[in-house]
C-alpha cells in the first residue's frame, strides 16, 4: 500500500492492536518484532525515518568499553552479543573496527573505578595504561559470546609511533581493541522497515505522520504532508519518541519526566592526512577531564565526536562554535603536526541521548541502559497503557525491541511465534562472507542485468544483496547519471523514493543516501534532485521552489552544508 492507501485504511479501521509513536531504531526494531508476531501494528513519526537521535550516534556497535568503570556490566555484556549479532545480521552495513586508544599515563585513574563503585566520585579522571589493560582484558571477555574479533593489543611507544607515526609523541603505549562501526545507521533503519513491511500484511509505517493528541481511547494522529488528522484507537501505545518521549506522552495527555537528554555533536572532515594518520582505526581517548573524543575514517573522511551537554529541548540541538573549537584541540591534541581547521569541515550533525532524567552532575556517569517505563491506562485516564522506552545504545536495538515486543504480548495475551536474533537484515540476506564469493556475486548480477562489474559493485557496497532490486529496477526504462554525482543515477534514486518513502529532499541527501555527509552536494547534484523529485512526485512549481528551500535551510542551519537552490522549476 502506498502512503495514502495506509491513511486510509487507517481512517475505515480505527482500531489497532499496537500504535509506535517514534521511528527512530528502538520504534522501527519493536515494529519489526510485533510484526513477527503476527501482531497489527503502525508506526509513526512526525518526521522522516531514522530522523532523531537514531541518525545523530557516533555509529559505533560497541559495548562501551567505558561503562564498565559505572559497573554496567550487564548492559556491556548484551551490547557486546547485539554487536556481534549485527556483524553477522547485517554485514553489509556492520563493519569490524580496529580501535585504538593513545595513552599518556601509566597510572592515572587507578582508583577511579573503585571510588565510583563506592559512590564516593562522580567526576571523571583521565585513565592511565593499567587501568585500560584491566578494562580490555574484562571486555575481551565480555566479548566472547559469538566471538567474531580479535583480543586486543598493548602497545609501547616506540611500536605504536611505528604505526601511528603522526600521533603525539608523548604517548607512553597505544592499546588496540576491536568494535565495530555502521556508516550509515539510517540505511538499516529503512531496511528494517522494509524488511517488515515484505513480511506482514498487518504492519505499517508512515514518516512525517505526528502523534498531537490522545485520550478517551484515541490517539489523533496529523498527515503533516497535508495538516490533516486521523483518529485510531490502539490496545498499546508504545511511546518511541527518544529525546522527546516527555513531549509524546503530554499530547497524549499525560505529564512525565523520564527523560534527561544530552546533546552530542559531530563532525565530518575533509582531511586526506588526517585520515592517513589514524591508519584505518578509530582512535578514542579521553581529554583530561576524562571527556571522550573518537576520530574515525568516514567513507575517506574523517568523523570526530563527540560532547555531552544537557538540553532541554532536543529540536534546539545544533552543533555550536564552542564544540567546533573543542574539537579542532582534540585532534591537536593527538596529532600535533596535522593542521585541522573549520574550513575542512564538509558536514556536521548534532542529537540527543534519551538517557534517563538523572541528578548526576557529570553527565558521562548517567546510565546507558534502557527501560520500559509503562503508564497504565487506569493511571493516565487514557484507555490505553503507554510503554515508554527510555535510554538504550544503539547497539543494543534488537534485545530492547524484544523485551517491549514481550511486554506488548504479554498485554495482548499472545504468544511468542519467533525470534529476531538470526534474522538477517535487508540487504544482509544470503550475503557472500568472503571476497572471492562476493567477486562471483558481483559478476553474476552484472551478467544478469548487463550492468558493468564495477556498476554493481557499487551497488553492493551501497546495499548489499538489495544491489540486485535495484539493479533490476535500474534496467527496466531510460537511465542517466545525476549531473555532477556520477556515482549515482536518476533510477536509483527514484527507487529510493517510491520504495523507501522519501518524501523530501533532505530525506534522499541526509537519510537515503550519504550524499550530503560527503560533501557531495553542489548546487548542480541538488538542482538535478530537485527536478527528480518533482518529477516523481508531481510537485507544482511551487511546491518545488518550497521543498528546495527547505531542503536548503535544514542544510545549512542543521548540517554546515550551503546550497543554492537552482532558480526556477520543472
Ligand atoms: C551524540 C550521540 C552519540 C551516540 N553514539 C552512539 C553510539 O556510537 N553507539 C550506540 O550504540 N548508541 C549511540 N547513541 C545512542 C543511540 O543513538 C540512541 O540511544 C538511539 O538512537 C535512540 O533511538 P530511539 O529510537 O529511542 O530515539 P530516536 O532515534 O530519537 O527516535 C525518536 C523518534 O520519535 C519521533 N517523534 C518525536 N515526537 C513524535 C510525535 N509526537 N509523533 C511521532 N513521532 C515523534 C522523532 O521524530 C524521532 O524520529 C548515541 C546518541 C547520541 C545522541
Amino acid at each position: 500500500m502506498n502512503r495514502q492507501e495506509i491513511l486510509a485504511h487507517y481512517r475505515g479501521n480505527p482500531d489497532i492492536s499496537v500504535l509506535v509513536i517514534g521511528a527512530g531504531i528502538n520504534g522501527i526494531g519493536t515494529f519489526r518484532d510485533l510484526a513477527l508476531q503476527g501482531v497489527e501494528v503502525l508506526l509513526v513519526d512526525r518526521a522522516d525515518f531514522a530522523s532523531g537521535a537514531s541518525m545523530a550516534s557516533s555509529h559505533m556497535l560497541h559495548g562501551g568499553i567505558r561503562y564498565l568503570e559505572n559497573a554496567e556490566f550487564r548492559l556491556v555484556r548484551e551490547a557486546l552479543t547485539e554487536r556481534n549479532l549485527m556483524l553477522k545480521n547485517a554485514p553489509h552495513y556492520a563493519k569490524p573496527l580496529p580501535t585504538t586508544i593513545p595513552i599518556f599515563k601509566w597510572f592515572s585513574g587507578m582508583f577511579n573505578a573503585p571510588l565510583k563503585f563506592l559512590n564516593l566520585r562522580d567526576k571523571p579522571a583521565e585513565r592511565g595504561g593499567i587501568v585500560i589493560k584491566l578494562g580490555l582484558i574484562l571486555y575481551d571477555i565480555f566479548a566472547s559470546r559469538y566471538r567474531v574479533m580479535p583480543t586486543h593489543k598493548l602497545r609501547l611507544r616506540g611500536s605504536a609511533l611505528q604505526k601511528f607515526p603522526k600521533m603525539n609523541p608523548d604517548i607512553v603505549c597505544a592499546a588496540t581493541y576491536y568494535d565495530s562501526w555502521m556508516p550509515t545507521p539510517e540505511r538499516i533503519c529503512i531496511d528494517l522497515i522494509d524488511d517488515t513491511e515484505q513480511l506482514s500484511n498487518d504492519a505499517h509505517a508512515l514518516n512525517y505522520v505526528s502523534a498531537v493528541d490522545g485520550g478517551d481511547g484515541k490517539v489523533t494522529l496529523r498527515d503533516e504532508l497535508t495538516g490533516d488528522t486521523l483518529d485510531v484507537r490502539p490496545k498499546v501505545v508504545v511511546n518511541a519518541g527518544g529525546p522527546w518521549i516527555d513531549f509524546v506522552n503530554r499530547d497524549l495527555g499525560k505529564e512525565t519526566r523520564f527523560i534527561g537528554g544530552t546533546k552530542g555533536s559531530h563532525l565530518i572532515l575533509d582531511n586526506p592526512e588526517l585520515h592517513e594518520a589514524i591508519n584505518g582505526n578509530e582512535v578514542f581517548f579521553e581529554n583530561n577531564d576524562g571527556r571522550i573524543v573518537l576520530i574515525l575514517p568516514f567513507m575517506g573522511k574523517v568523523m570526530i565526536g563527540t560532547t555531552d551537554i544537557r538540553i532541554e529541548d532536543p529540536d534546539d540541538a545544533i552543533t555550536n562554535q564552542e564544540e567546533i573549537d573543542y574539537f579542532m584541540t582534540m585532534c591537536r591534541r593527538v596529532f600535533p603536526s596535522i593542521e585541522v581547521d573549520p574550513s575542512q569541515i564538509v558536514f556536521h550533525f548534532s542529537g540527543v541521548r534519551p538517557l534517563p532524567a538523572s541528578d548526576k552532575s557529570y553527565t558521562g556517569n548517567v546510565s546507558r541502559d534502557h527501560s520500559i517505563r509503562p503508564v497504565e491506562a487506569a493511571e493516565s485516564g487514557m484507555g490505553y497503557p503507554v510503554l515508554s522506552l527510555v535510554g538504550g545504545k544503539w547497539t543494543s536495538f534488537r534485545a530492547f525491541s524484544e523485551q517491549t515486543t514481550d511486554e506488548v504480548l504479554s498485554r495482548l495475551g499472545r504468544p511468542r511465534r519467533g525470534s529476531t536474533v538470526d534474522m538477517a537484515i535487508g540487504g544482509g540476506k544470503d550475503y557472500p562472507q568472503t571476497e572471492s564469493a562476493q567477486a562471483r556475486w558481483v559478476e553474476e548480477i552484472s551478467q544478469k542485468t548487463g550492468l558493468s562489474v564495477d556498476h554493481i559493485r557499487t551497488l553492493f557496497d551501497r546495499y548489499g544483496t538489495r544491489a540486485e532490486e535495484f539493479a533490476t529496477f535500474m534496467i527496466d526504462g531510460d537511465d542517466r547519471p545525476i549531473n555532477g554525482l556520477s556515482a549515482f543515477t536518476m533510477r536509483e534514486i527514484v527507487h529510493l523514493i517510491r520504495r523507501e518513502k522519501a518524501v523530501h529532499i533532505d530525506d534522499l541527501v541526509l537519510r537515503r543516501s550519504l550524499i550530503a555527509w560527503l560533501g557531495d552536494l553542489s548546487d548542480e547534484v541538488f538542482a538535478d534532485l530537485a527536478d527528480i523529485m518533482a518529477e516523481e512526485l508531481d510537485w507544482s512549481s511551487e511546491q518545488k521552489d518550497m521543498e528546495i528551500a527547505r531542503a536548503a535551510e535544514i542544510l545549512g542551519a542543521r548540517h554546515g552544508v550551503e546550497v543554492r537552490a537552482p532558480s526556477h522549476s520543472v
